[in-house]
């Protein structure tokens, strides 16, 4: 199996090809088709099996297919993980895969300043990663909207649980439009992550590596 069997479109698979990627990896083969299809997925996933590409790519994708239409930029897909660390890892990736894509992405993170932050978000984005407690902070400022989010990616979310930030969570699903695909990974499946994906996720697909 290569990309271009997964449907991947041309200026993504152009970027694969310039980060020298040439197989997809086994999450990516599963996970990419059941994404660009528009249902929901349950990963259970450690990092280092190629998990980011396996959601980046497929959202990727679906939003290039839609342009946003209106003048200023929505968020149209949420990603939140655990730590500023995976957060710019996220984003790295996200740039070098939609570097043939018009599609801009935004960090939100702790432990720095949030001026650049919001002028980023003034600019416009169509993607966000974020950690959970500095997009809590903005959205009480009324510095970002999620009223426009069709995808919604919780990263490492048995992590995100053991960090305290159940409700932080909670909070921030609760501001996103209901009828979105919600892709959820977590490397441990403790009872808490099952009753949240049974909560969150709507007849899933469900990959395990
Ligand atoms: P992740 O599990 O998302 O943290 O990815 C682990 C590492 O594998 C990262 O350095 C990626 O750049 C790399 N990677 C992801 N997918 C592929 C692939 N299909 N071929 C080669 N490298 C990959």
């Amino acid at each position: 199996m290569n990309f271009q069997d997964l449907k991947l479109i041309p200026p993504i698979l152009k970027a694969l090809a310039k980060e020298g990627y040439t197989e997809p990896t086994p999450i990516q083969e599963q996970a990419i088709p059941a994404v660009l299809a528009g249902r929901d997925l349950f990963g259970c996933a450690q990092t280092g099996t190629g998990k980011t590409a396996a959601f980046a790519l497929p959202i990727l994708q679906r939003l290039q297919e839609q342009p946003p239409g209106a003048a200023k930029r929505p968020i149209r897909a949420l990603i939140l993980t655990p730590t500023r660390e995976l957060a710019i890892q996220i984003d790295d990736n996200i740039r070098a895969y939609g570097q043939f894509t018009k599609l801009r992405s935004t960090v939100i993170v702790g432990g720095v300043s949030q001026k650049a932050q919001e002028q980023a978000l003034e600019r416009g984005s169509d993607i966000l990663i974020a950690t959970p407690g500095r997009l809590i902070d903005l959205l009480n400022q009324g510095l970002v909207s999620l009223k426009q989010v069709q995808i919604l990616v919780l990263d490492e979310a048995d992590r995100m649980l053991d960090m305290g930030f159940i409700h932080d969570m909670k909070r921030i699903i609760a501001k996103l439009p209901s009828s979105r695909q919600t892709l959820f990974f977590s490397a441990t499946m403790p009872p808490e992550i099952t009753s949240l994906v049974d909560s969150l996720l709507n007849d899933p697909a469900k990959v395990e590596i």
